[in-house]
């Protein structure tokens, strides 16, 4: 729908709404931006935003909001018990999912340390297609352990398999059968897949999923945080669900689950977070944990006016000319890439576009963190802020040596409704430069490693002076241009 034909002949994806509020950009000179990702310790998280011209780092929070949502925002009602505006996104989770209860937390990373508290003890193990950071890191804190069932085509950079992030469906039976039922408290989908690229699910996987979890009697959980990209990739990609609505794709997936947990600072356009529970008993196993973590049982540590944009947002979730905004955009960038040379993650997924590092900067070893080091040159070369998304993201093994991940990816997240195709072009202008000027790109160390979520915090240095000469080649190619 949002995808026009010009009398040109091409084909761009068109926004379907207007700007009506704008925030100035500032875009420092070169030389600046190399100082300034020097003092932020070569970390993207430690960037300034007043320094950050395309702010690429994330779409937990940062999309924007609707003119419905912000007039919903003033109808809050702020009672502390018995609020109007729980009541309202109580009844607008039902209706989306269909389940009887609701927990309200501050945000997703909240939703899994209830879980997590409740449901997970030492010696557990919890299969899921992938994992998230913080997933991972609550269920490991209470000695649990995570089992990865990612088809081996989710970890491949390039192939035209369109559901990447599918559970590879045997080996989730056998691990069952050899870790015993009693072991997993849950099997956990995550629709789409954050850390390879926000590949999707079909439907079709998740029915198979549920299938086997009702088979052994094991609980199966959704993280639906990108769940609004995975569901246009379902209507788009998945030739049996052409004909149906997002809201009949979106029920028929709730069928399938015992809870349904999400971060709206993704699903719903707002801050906040909820859990949708089937199941009384693992409502009542979790409701006490709401008071003692989050706030108190009607609005779980969120603010009562984004609640009120939630129910709106979720709304607007279930609206494809809402949805195929985000991932016709990022398709439309790897694409673009991919066409001048540039590697990246393909077929394109949700969340935003990933370039692949260890391809791009090949002549890096990986204890430089290639992915690392594409961060931070990207920052000088255009203003553009990443998220490093390979091995600064994981955590060292017990004996201190490095985990490598299996992919190292720079994540150039696409805000929801937020940057202009134009701006879109910018950003894969500089990346195609940044690419023709690859060799002068170098590694980084530590300087300060904290030993939990190190890519948080984390400070590094270049190894050599590569940056200034990326400075000094970018000022040589654009002359006065920023
Ligand atoms: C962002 C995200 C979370 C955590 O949500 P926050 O609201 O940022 O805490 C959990 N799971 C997935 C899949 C996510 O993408």
């Amino acid at each position: 729908m949002a995808h026009v034909k010009f009398f040109s002949g091409k084909t761009l994806p068109l926004e379907m709404h207007k700007v009506r509020i704008v925030q100035k950009l500032f875009l420092p000179p070169v030389e600046e931006r190399c100082r300034l990702m020097n003092a932020a310790g070569n970390n993207t998280f430690l960037l300034q935003n007043r320094d950050v011209f395309m702010d690429m780092l994330t779409d937990s929070g940062v999309n924007a909001m609707s003119d419905l949502q912000q007039s919903a925002m003033l109808r809050a009602d702020d009672a502390y018990a018995g609020s109007e505006t729980y009541n309202r996104m109580v009844a607008k989770v039902q209706e989306i999912f269909g389940f009887e209860y609701f927990l309200p937390v501050h945000q997703g990373r909240a939703a899994e340390n209830i879980l997590a508290t409740a449901f997970v003890k030492p010696g557990d193990v919890i299969p899921m297609n992938f994992h998230f950071t913080t997933t991972k890191a609550h269920i490991t804190r209470l000695g649990g352990r995570v089992e990865e069932l990612i088809i081996k085509e989710g970890l491949e950079p390039v192939n035209d398999c369109p559901f990447k992030g599918n559970f590879d469906i045997p080996r989730l039976e056998t691990l069952i059968q050899e870790v015993g039922v009693e072991k997993i408290p849950f099997v956990r989908i995550e629709a789409g897949t954050n850390l390879v690229g926000g590949q999707p699910l079909s439907l079709q996987n998740m029915r198979e999923v549920s299938a086997v979890c009702k088979k052994y009697g094991v609980r199966l959980i959704l993280d639906a945080s990108l769940l609004q990209d995975n569901l246009w990739f379902i209507k788009s990609r998945e030739a049996a669900c052409k004909n149906m609505t997002i809201r009949e794709i979106t029920t028929e997936i709730a069928s399938l689950m015992d809870i349904i947990y999400f971060s709206a600072r993704k699903l719903g356009f707002a801050r906040g977070g909820g859990i949708s529970l089937r199941h009384r008993e693992d409502e009542l196993r979790m409701k006490e944990f709401i008071p003692l973590y989050e706030g108190f049982l009607t609005y779980g540590g969120m603010s009562v006016r984004e609640m009120e944009a939630i129910v709106v947002g979720l709304d607007e979730s279930m609206d494809e000319d809402v949805i195929s905004q985000g991932p016709q955009f990022i398709e439309y960038m790897a694409n673009e890439l991919h066409r001048r040379g540039v590697p990246v993650v393909l077929p394109a997924g949700g969340l935003g576009c990933h370039i692949n590092a260890s391809e791009f900067l090949a002549h890096l070893p990986h204890e430089q963190y290639p992915a690392g080091a594409l961060a931070a040159a990207l920052y000088i070369a255009g203003g553009v802020r990443g998220m490093e998304r390979g091995t600064l993201s994981e955590q060292r093994n017990e004996d201190g040596s490095e985990r490598f991940a299996e992919l190292e990816l720079l994540r150039l997240a696409m805000p929801r409704r937020v940057y202009t195709l134009s701006q879109v072009e910018y950003a894969i202008d500089r990346v195609e430069w940044l690419y023709k000027n690859r060799a002068l790109v170098g590694g980084l160390r530590f300087v300060e490693e904290p030993s939990v979520l190190r890519f948080f915090f984390g400070r590094l240095e270049p190894i050599g002076n590569w940056q200034e000469k990326l400075a000094a080649k970018f000022r040589e190619d654009f002359g006065d241009s920023l």
